[in-house]
């Protein structure tokens, strides 16, 4: 019989991938979000008539207990949240409530309606910190610097706890950064790539604005915080597979998913505008506006039990990705600006 898995998030750039995903292995899917998300024309259109959707906010309990009552899912995937560390200082008490208690709910939902069903909860190199060792495992002690990371060490921690109280399935999938052409505009590899793009198309201000409501290329320049934060940035398809296999595993248990590989903002930086032949040292300016109070890192998976007990290598490399995601802007970009 097939499968039912249900996405919290699917309107994000992870349920998208996990959606074709799981389409491809025959689930039926269910794609859980927020009413405003699910009605507007968004990224996931392509999707209706694939997938079946549903509202439910995590902040909202009730949407939560009937949507696991209704559907009765085998699997459930959440992958909802305020999802930016970043803006997480910002929206402290909303990264809390949905990114923290919201997977609280959901989990407790689980617990009174559908208790056989495996839940993957989506856990953050975020959480590691000010790191205590590098590279990261599943056994390295969280310490989080910001109220997103915070959020989800809570989430975690109460996904551990149901595993041991209730033996609920929850298995957690501590991923280290990942990213693609879906990639949320405010993050950093969207910004770099898509700003190499505007300049090399001779764009000097952009149609697409940052957090701070300018356009993320200003008068001809890249505004960017600090280019020392350094990560492991992996490809968000490859990270899909892992999310998967997380939950085809016997028991629940945790697992770190990453590249292994460390590269500064600066090395963003340097590839992505190679990609169009330009020296990024002569568009990118520091502003102080998007230094992170506090600096995670430097985040580097140790990914060895992932390897080892699920066979989960990642794909695509570093500079393939930041390639497709410079092509895919300024496709978009070259396509806005041929006359009707
Ligand atoms: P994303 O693109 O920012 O997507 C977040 C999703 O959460 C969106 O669909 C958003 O829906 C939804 N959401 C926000 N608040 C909600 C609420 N109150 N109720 C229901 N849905 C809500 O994030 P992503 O990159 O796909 O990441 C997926 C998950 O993995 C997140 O939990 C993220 O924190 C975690 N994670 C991501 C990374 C990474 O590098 N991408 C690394 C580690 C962990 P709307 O469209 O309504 O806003």
């Amino acid at each position: 019989m097939k499968k039912t898995a249900l996405i919290t998030g699917i309107t994000g750039q992870d349920g998208s991938y996990l959606a074709e995903l799981l389409l491809e292995k025959g689930y039926r899917v269910i794609g859980l979000g927020r009413k405003a998300s699910i009605i507007q024309p968004s990224s996931i259109n392509y999707l209706h008539g694939k997938i079946e959707f549903a509202y439910g906010d995590l902040a909202d309990t009730v949407s939560l207990v009937s949507a696991v009552k209704r559907f009765q899912p085998d699997e459930i995937y959440n992958l909802a949240s305020q999802s930016h560390p970043g803006e997480s200082w910002r929206l402290a008490i909303e990264t809390g409530e949905i990114t923290g208690l919201g997977a609280h709910r959901l989990f407790d939902a689980v617990r009174e309606e559908r208790p056989d069903c495996r839940i993957y909860q989506a856990s953050s190199s975020e959480m590691f910190g000010e790191v205590i060792e590098t590279p990261q495992t599943e056994r390295t002690p969280f310490n989080p610097v910001n109220p997103y990371a915070a959020a989800k060490v809570y989430a975690h921690n109460i996904a551990h706890i149901y595993r041991k109280s209730y033996g609920l399935f929850i298995a957690c999938g501590i991923l280290f950064n990942h990213e693609s052409p879906r990639r949320g505009m405010h993050f950093i590899t969207q910004k770099v790539t898509y700003g190499a793009a505007c300049i090399k198309l001779g764009i000097k201000n952009s149609p697409t604005y940052n957090e701070e409501g300018e356009p993320i290329v200003k008068d001809g320049k890249l505004s960017l915080g600090n280019l020392d934060a350094k990560r492991d940035w992996g490809y968000a398809g490859d990270y899909a597979e892992a999310m998967w296999l997380i939950l085809q595993q016997e028991k629940p248990d945790d697992f770190v998913i990453g590249t292994g590989k460390i590269r500064t903002i600066r090395e963003l930086c340097q590839v992505a505008f190679d990609c169009v032949d330009l020296h990024w040292e002569d568009y990118v300016i520091i502003d102080p506006r998007f230094v992170r109070p506090t600096e995670t890192g430097p985040t580097v998976a140790d990914a060895a039990k992932a390897r080892e007990v699920l066979g989960w290598i990642p794909r695509t490399t570093f500079h393939e990705m930041i390639a497709m995601m410079v092509d895919s802007h300024l496709i978009r970009l070259n396509s806005a600006l041929r006359p009707a």
